[in-house]
């Protein structure tokens, strides 16, 4: 009873309210109640990708036993960059998607900790970078990427991701013409979404801008 009498009388001081303030310009309400948008963070700021797009493939080779070091070390498969690197590949996404195709995730940020382990196993900077120096990837600024068609299916790279070898190139001609079409293809539109390639993998592509950004080790959260 008493939070019924309570109502009554917040509904009479509103209706007071109203009937004095109705023509007083809602702006300084709207401001107090404004959530921050999510442009108001900083560029460089790491967030989940698909807190901003669900138009990508997930296959985060690094989040199960199918990869290079054949051991899951990543807890789940997420995608994780800085926000200009967020930005770059939606926008590279759009194009792709105008043309039927979609981007398939293999990797995105990896801490540095990941990075050493890599370089135990394979100590060859054209294929995994020094931790020393730090990847583009342990900066938030790298891919490992493919397309998938309309139907879902991957478009013919050559070779599988994490290919060791000279037939992963750029430089690699020896290959059927659909195949450097498809290669040529990724390439173009990742430029010209402000990405570069790299010479030794056809699936690895950094932000040109992220080059300098802090090497980082931090864990993302998989709740
Ligand atoms: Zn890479």
């Amino acid at each position: 009873m008493k939070i019924k009498t309570n109502i009554t009388r917040y509904s009479n001081v509103i209706l007071f309210l109203g009937i004095f303030l109705f023509s007083i310009p809602s702006k300084a309400q709207n401001e107090t109640y404004a959530v921050p948008s999510k442009q108001d963070i900083a560029d460089t700021t790491f967030v989940n990708l698909k807190d901003y797009s669900r138009d990508f493939i997930y296959d985060m080779k690094y989040a199960t036993e199918d990869n290079f070091l054949k051991a899951k070390v990543y807890d789940c498969a997420e995608c994780f960059l800085r926000l200009k690197t967020v930005k770059a590949l939606i926008a590279a996404n759009n194009d792709f998607m105008k043309k039927g195709f979609k981007i398939k995730l293999y990797d995105c940020y990896r801490p540095l900790s990941i990075q050493k382990k890599m370089f135990v196993l394979v100590p060859k900077p054209e294929y995994v970078a020094d931790p020393k120096k730090g990847s583009i990837h342990n900066r938030g600024g790298a891919v490992d990427i493919s397309l998938v068609d309309a139907k879902g299916k991957e478009v013919e790279m050559g070779t599988s991701f994490d290919f060791f070898g000279f037939q992963a190139s750029h430089n690699y001609t020896n290959l059927p013409d659909a195949v450097k079409a498809n290669r040529k293809f990724l390439k173009k539109v990742m430029i010209e979404n402000g990405f570069n390639s790299f010479d030794s993998e056809w699936w690895h592509y950094n932000l040109k801008t992220g080059l300098k950004d802090k090497v980082s080790n931090q864990k993302w959260n998989c709740e």
